[in-house]
């Protein structure tokens, strides 16, 4: 049959490598953004079990949703505790009930999957209604299903943290919260459909360093569970059931990129600075506690951004206790030492993370995000405040305020700061009185409001993925525009240049810690444009740090002056390119990557 011939044959994708490197095994298929649905065909002996491990799940997640409801309660007001009374009301429904028990019954599925098919075929029965109030109430059906599908899995982990054998994950999408889970050990590489390079699955995958490609559209149906899939994560190429000499040479590539590994790790003590003399800082982007001791490895100066909305994927109610909080933070000051550790308030919202009782937005890139819901959920705000604050003690803390697009936003959280020290100070806490507050530049407004911002901030933490995705107005995580996003954009530059000055005229100072700050061919262009603090995930601390020593800064000036007369992405990129491979590729080792 020619359709059969056809699936066996070597084939090739590009998407969009995310994190590099080569990893080669057998491709693990799984069917929804969560990792948590895997089909498992029972014995007829298994099913009545089955049915009660479902029971079972409801009883917790009754509970769960009482512990919750509490909470929100306590912490929120009634008004968001109310969300949660359709949860139970719908964990009650004994038509939903019967339905799942009979699936479980007649397809001899597992609970999971059954959950999952009703919940899909309620959801697209509900699609069809124009009714506002029964729409609305599709979220809850999925928020429940989800909180049951994630108990099920716990109880009897048939998902992503317990595979059981070495593997490529193929997915949909994964969100960034499984993406943290993932069990480094057993996950050789992920592929996904959708995604871009700066959507914070992929932001993960860097911090895990897990070999990565995103945006690949179609790799759900190109492969099969238990076929063999290659991945490069320099290129993005995806290479599914290769020929013996396409896994020659890929088991090569990865043997020569574990010897660079070996390389990068021995000239981790050469110091940051470029070709003529001048000291460079470069610090480390920290997601996940595991990576501190990375932090040693690269030889990292401290940390120049914590993205502590990661500390809320597992805590109950998606709300970190403040000791659950002062425990991270004092260990991440603990790690840097005597260099800096810059916390980020919780950037919650957009592609990252949902508390519960808020519904879906419609544009969550343009919505309840970062300081807004910061502002709104005040205590919540505090309680992180306090325990940055606590944890100052033991290391040099900074604190910086993400999506700040007005001035209003910084001296509101200045205000609740000044409340936390307050209260400490009254209950006799120890802490720290003195802090600096800084503001994340990566709304449009901020650029324009550099100067005034300058005068009220303490620093500058330039965000170049969202600044990018604003200014531009390109998702971040939508493959579908992934080629607009251009970091190298006339616009993006003339951006950095203007907040590059606002902030040498306010004598304070900047870091950037957008992924721009990884970026080789990007680097010499921020240099140029007089930025000399760069923080990255730590895994890319080597090849920045070769570019830097490489680079006489006289020379990034040139190049970034000319870069801002020209007018289109496509000519920036070229003249930027064509100027490096001249100027100072024979001192840049053949593994730096230039894209
Ligand atoms: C940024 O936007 O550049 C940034 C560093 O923050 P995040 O990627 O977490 O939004
Ligand atoms: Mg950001």
């Amino acid at each position: 049959m020619p359709g059969t011939t056809k699936r066996l044959r070597e084939e090739r994708l590009e998407g969009i490598g995310v994190c590099k490197g080569v990893a080669i095994g057998s491709a693990f298929l799984v069917d929804d953004p969560r990792g948590r649905i895997v089909r498992v065909f029972l014995h007829q002996e298994e099913v009545e079990a089955e049915v009660a491990r479902f029971h079972q799940a409801l009883e917790i997640a009754q509970h769960q949703l009482q512990d919750v409801r509490q909470r929100l309660l306590d912490v929120l007001g009634e008004e968001h505790a109310r969300i949660l009374d359709a949860h139970q009301l719908l964990l009650q429904d004994s038509s939903f009930i019967r339905q799942i028990e009979q699936f479980i019954q007649a397809r001899r599925a597992n609970a999971e999957w059954a959950v999952r098919d009703v919940t899909n075929k309620t959801l697209e029965v509900y699609a069809t209604i124009s009714d506002g109030y029964l729409r609305e109430r599709s979220s809850d059906i999925t928020d429940v299903t989800n909180r049951l599908i994630k108990i099920l899995s716990g109880t009897n982990p048939r998902d992503l943290r317990d595979l059981g054998r070495e593997a490529i994950i193929v997915a949909d999408d994964l969100l960034p919260s499984v993406t943290a889970e993932l069990d480094t050990d057993k996950v050789l590489g992920f592929v996904t459909n959708t995604g871009g390079l700066t959507s914070h699955t992929s932001i993960i995958a860097r911090s895990l360093g897990i070999p990565a490609v995103v945006g690949l559209r179609q790799i759900t149906s190109r492969v099969r569970t238990g076929e063999t899939v290659i991945i490069d994560g320099s290129t993005g190429t995806v290479i599914v059931r290769p020929t013996p000499e396409t896994l020659r040479f890929y088991t090569e590539q990865r043997e020569r990129d574990r010897l660079q590994l070996l390389r990068d790790i021995e000239e981790r003590e050469l110091p940051s600075v470029t070709a003529d003399g001048v000291r460079i800082t470069l610090r480390a982007n920290i997601e996940l506690l595991e990576e501190t001791e990375s932090l040693h490895r690269y030889n990292a100066e401290g940390i120049g951004l914590f993205r502590s909305e990661f500390l809320y994927t597992q805590a109950a109610a998606g709300l970190p206790t403040e000791d659950e909080q002062f425990e991270v933070y004092k260990l991440l000051a603990e790690t840097s030492g005597a260099a800096e550790t810059v916390i980020r308030t919780f950037d919650l919202g957009g592609d990252k993370l949902r508390l519960e009782g808020f519904a879906p937005e419609p544009n969550p890139a343009l919505g309840l995000r970062a300081i807004r819901l910061s502002l709104k959920l005040e205590e919540v705000f505090k309680t992180q405040l306090r325990a940055i604050l606590r944890a100052a003690v033991y290391g040099r803390i900074k604190i910086v305020l993400p999506l700040i697009s007005n001035l209003d936003e910084l001296r509101s959280a200045k205000k609740i700061l000044a409340e936390a020290q307050r209260e400490l100070r009254e209950n006799k806490i120890p802490h720290k009185q003195e802090i600096e507050i800084g503001v994340m530049v990566e709304v449009p407004a901020a650029i324009v409001l550099a100067d005034p911002l300058a005068r009220e901030a303490d620093f500058f933490s330039l965000g170049t993925n969202d600044l990018i995705q604003y200014l531009l107005a390109v998702d971040r995580v939508n493959e579908s525009v992934s080629r607009l996003y251009e970091p190298l954009h006339p616009a993006v530059l003339l951006a950095v240049k203007f907040v590059a000055d606002a902030a040498l005229k306010a004598r304070i100072p900047l870091t950037v810690c957008g992924e721009m700050a990884s970026n080789p061919a990007q680097v010499v262009i921020l240099l140029g444009l007089g930025i000399h603090d760069f923080s990255m995930t730590p895994g890319a601390i080597p090849q920045v740090k070769r570019v830097i020593r490489a680079v006489d800064l006289t020379q990034a000036r040139e190049i970034a002056a000319h870069a801002l007369t020209l007018t289109t992405p496509a000519e920036v990129n070229h003249y930027v390119q064509t100027e490096i491979a001249r100027r100072w590729a024979h001192f840049l080792t053949a593994t730096t990557t230039f894209a």
